[in-house]
């Protein structure tokens, strides 16, 4: 039986990783600090005989006891709010996190697999964005704290493969949305669906005209099973090709709940990339993957959380 390691595991994708390596019959221990995921998320796993949760903050030494075939690295703020309201613990995560797991896996002689970001490209000069982009990052901008720490992280783990002869997969994300994501995270999809769903103006920064490209968590997830069981080491860009205007994107909100409300232009904030859309060439060649879950249907399913979310807590959407 694999056993696997994954930090972040209390997140949006890391509890729905937790789901799938179970379902895939591994030993799952989930490791996490709260700072910005819930046990909630893994809440229907405890009591099952493959699955353990531990608190504990990967920035210090990680313990664990017995061997371990995968260490799957996915903590970190994520959402823009989260990692400007944690600057310092974004850095030292996908900093000493990051080395602290690599060392963990080549202690276990573990396969090990880092969750990186389309946020390494930056705000891009080239389009579609392909693996082989070097990308257009501000170090100093609000959002190097994010986007430093996860280049960092690539770089790290690429020097752990190349000097210590460890088996390493790199997955540069690209927007990914669905159920489990906190309605207060910040980010577009929860905070335009929570707004619609109350009638309240939906907040657009800038005029809109930026794209992002959404995949749905369910096709990230098999994405990532087959980049770890595949024999690529380099970063493989996982995400949906499918681009859309914010604006665009909050008024298909609107349709698909049926709102009232209206778009409130809100100050663009600083660095945001104007542009997003992955090019999954690589993960078409390589793993034999690409998206099957629509925009339509993707939303129509987080919808259905969102809603209950909403319904359970009345109040507005509360921002941290
Ligand atoms: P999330 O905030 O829901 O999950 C991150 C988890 O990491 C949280 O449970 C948090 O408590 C935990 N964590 C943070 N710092 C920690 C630490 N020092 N020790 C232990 N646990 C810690 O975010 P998410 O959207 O699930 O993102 C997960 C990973 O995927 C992140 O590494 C993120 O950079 C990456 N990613 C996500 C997206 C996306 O669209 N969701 C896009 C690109 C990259
Ligand atoms: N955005 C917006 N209103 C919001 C939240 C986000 O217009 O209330 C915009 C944001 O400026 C960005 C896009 O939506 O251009 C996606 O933002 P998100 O935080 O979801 O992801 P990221 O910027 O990290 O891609």
């Amino acid at each position: 039986m694999p056993r696997t390691l994954i930090t972040g595991g209390a997140g949006f994708l890391g509890s729905h990783l937790c789901d799938r390596f179970i379902a895939e019959g591994h030993e799952v221990i989930c490791m996490d600090n709260f700072i910005t995921g819930n046990p909630d998320n893994v809440a229907h796993l405890i009591g099952h005989p493959r699955f353990s949760l531990i608190k504990h903050d990967v920035t210090n030494f990680i313990y664990v006891p017995g061997d371990l075939d995968y260490v799957l690295h996915f903590a970190s703020p994520a959402s823009p709010i989260d990692y400007l309201k944690y600057p310092i613990q974004t850095l030292k995560v996908g900093a000493l996190g990051t080395h602290k797991a690599l060392g963990l896996a080549k202690a276990k002689n573990a396969r090990f697999f880092l969750a990186s970001t389309s946020e390494v490209y930056g705000d891009p000069l080239v389009h579609p964005q392909h693996e082989s982009y070097w990308g257009n990052v501000n170090p100093v901008g609000m959002r190097g704290v994010y986007d430093e720490a996860k280049r960092f992280a690539e770089a790290m783990t690429m020097a752990y493969q190349r000097y210590h002869s460890i088996e390493t997969r790199i997955i540069r994300i690209f927007n990914t949305y669905g159920p489990r994501m906190r309605l207060d995270d910040g980010r577009a999809l929860p905070t335009f669906m929570g707004q619609a769903l109350r009638d309240e103006p939906i907040t657009v920064f800038g005029d809109g005209s930026q794209t992002r490209s959404f995949c749905y968590v369910d096709d990230l997830v098999e994405g990532i099973y087959r980049l770890l069981l595949s024999g690529y080491p380099d970063p493989c860009n996982i995400g949906n090709p499918d681009e859309i205007t914010i604006l665009d994107f909050a008024n298909e909100i609107i349709d698909l709940t049926g709102s009232s409300s209206r778009i409130a232009f809100k100050p663009l904030p600083a660095d945001d990339p104007k542009i997003r859309q992955p090019d999954i060439t690589t993960a078409r060649e390589v793993l034999q993957w690409e998206p099957r879950v629509n925009r339509r249907e993707g939303l129509r399913r987080t919808l259905d959380f969102v809603r209950r979310k909403v319904e359970s807590k009345p109040s507005s959407v509360e921002m941290p």
